[in-house]
């Protein structure tokens, strides 16, 4: 099947490609689309996002590709919208919702870095109940989900990046299981995320196996997304995850296109 990612980072936010150099590799690799979705800003931590003046002019580079390239591959304007950014939802033709900082009493701390961020944010906010830490993430993601209504859940089961977690076992599990039905009354549309195996952090894209099959057996629908950093990464264990995705019970895979998302049997 010919591949789509709609989860990728350009040098507008932490990626190390420019647009056109991840389109060309994408019309490379032969994908049938792509789509951008840099950071938002989040003022909280500007090391990684986008600043909102750069906002313009990354929209005028996707539109500028999609004229050059528009014949050979589709090409779309989203943005990664972390929880902790607001923006005009009309301004992209699709929003990823993410969670990537807790910030407890005036200190901020991101979950995604690093373990050792990850344990100071237990000790420090959670008085070293990691469950409880757990709890508040995925509460984040099911809040923003209601509050965004967004077109796809980023990378669901982060939290457990690092590991501090058995994936899909006792009250971790139960906390994201909950997590996960909640989330699914305002977006059926979860992303299967290869980021952290291509970092080498996982074996197994997000979410997690079981909460993949849970996923399916409560109706949800899922894309592919390779959280791309680099070009070469656009497509990054894709056949591999359609594989997990027939396995967890999906009969197809949802795919955008310049008509809206579309259903690919797989
Ligand atoms: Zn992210
Ligand atoms: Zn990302």
């Amino acid at each position: 099947m010919k591949f789509s990612n709609l989860h990728t980072h350009t040098t507008f936010s932490d990626g190390k490609g420019t647009v056109r150099e991840n389109v060309i590799s994408a019309i490379e690799r032969g994908m049938v689309s792509l789509g951008f979705s840099d950071h938002s800003f989040t003022g909280c931590d500007t090391s990684y996002c986008m600043l909102p003046e750069d906002y313009g002019k990354y929209k005028a580079e996707v539109l500028a590709a999609r004229e050059e390239f528009g014949d050979r591959i589709s090409i779309f304007h989203g943005i990664e919208k972390d929880y902790f950014s607001t923006l005009n939802p009309s301004d992209y033709d699709y929003i990823i919702a993410s969670v990537h900082y807790i910030i407890e009493g005036g200190k901020v701390f991101a979950i995604d870095h690093g373990r050792s961020y990850q344990d100071e944010c237990v000790e420090y906010a959670f008085g070293g109940d990691s469950l409880a830490m757990a709890r508040r993430y995925f509460s984040m993601v099911a809040e923003q989900a209601r509050l965004v209504k967004p077109d796809i859940i980023g990378h669901f089961d982060v939290i457990n990046k690092f590991g501090m977690f058995r994936d899909d076992e006792g009250e971790y599990y139960e906390i994201a299981a909950d997590a996960m039905r909640e989330t699914l009354r305002y977006c059926k549309r979860f992303e299967v995320n290869t980021g952290a195996i291509a970092r080498g952090y996982k074996e197994k894209p997000y979410p997690s196996p079981k909460l993949l099959s849970l996923l399916c057996e409560l109706g949800g629908e899922v894309v592919l997304g390779s959280d791309s950093h680099r070009p070469e990464n656009l497509d990054f264990y894709f056949r591999e995850s359609v594989e997990l995705i027939r396995a967890a019970g999906f009969k197809s895979i949802s795919r955008l296109t310049y008509s809206g998302f579309e259903s690919v049997e797989i």
